[in-house]
């Protein structure tokens, strides 16, 4: 199995590292062309008005929606996450509308711009995922279709679903559980 990963900015080498640990092929994602092949996607954190703009610049959003509409698995992860959602608070950037998430950026404000937590997430078994959360964004609201698959303490949905397409507000790639990474190779 070959996963992509967007790789304009941000980091996606943490990404890489874990796959290549689990054992898949991976492929950097610059150009459309890198697309070829990819069975599964991943969008990283980083800062997603810069990533957004790149997208732009290399004609990477319309092929990628293509993707989400045939099925492939996408998951975004923090400003990837970002990118994912149909609608923002935020004015900037335009997201690219593939799941029914409404998101705020940089919402946890300044004291607590990023911690740890430890989440119980839906279909990974009980025992906790030590989460990391940097300038994370946060979900509003979910649509029908939208799966919340873990929660902080106050509520706030921080994992989602919606059929082949997973978001998590925070960074699984920078911890040493893989149960997320493994999860998301088996939407395939
Ligand atoms: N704060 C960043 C943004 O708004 C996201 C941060 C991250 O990906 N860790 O794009």
């Amino acid at each position: 199995m070959k996963v992509g990963v967007l790789a304009v900015q941000g980091d996606f080498a943490e990404h890489i590292a874990v796959l290549k640990r689990l054992g898949v092929d991976t492929a950097e994602v610059r150009l459309p062309r890198d697309l070829e092949g990819v069975e599964a996607l991943i969008m990283p954190g980083g800062e997603s008005t810069t990533i957004s703009y790149l997208m732009d610049l290399y004609d990477l959003k319309g092929p990628i929606k293509e993707m989400a509409g045939m099925g492939v698995p996408i998951w975004g992860t923090c400003a990837g996450m970002i990118m994912m959602a149909r609608e923002l608070t935020d004015k900037e950037p335009t997201p690219m509308g593939l799941m029914d998430i409404l998101v705020t950026r940089n919402a946890f404000g300044r004291q607590i711009d990023s911690f740890e937590a430890d989440l119980e997430i839906k279909n990974l078994g009980h025992e906790a995922f030590r989460a990391v959360f940097i300038r994370a964004p946060v979900i509003f609201d979910v649509g029908q279709g939208v799966d919340v698959l873990a929660h902080l303490p106050d509520g706030k949905p921080v994992a989602v679903q919606q059929r082949n397409l997973l978001a998590t507000a925070f960074h699984p790639e920078l911890s040493p559980d893989t149960r997320l990474h493994q999860y998301f190779l088996n939407l395939k």
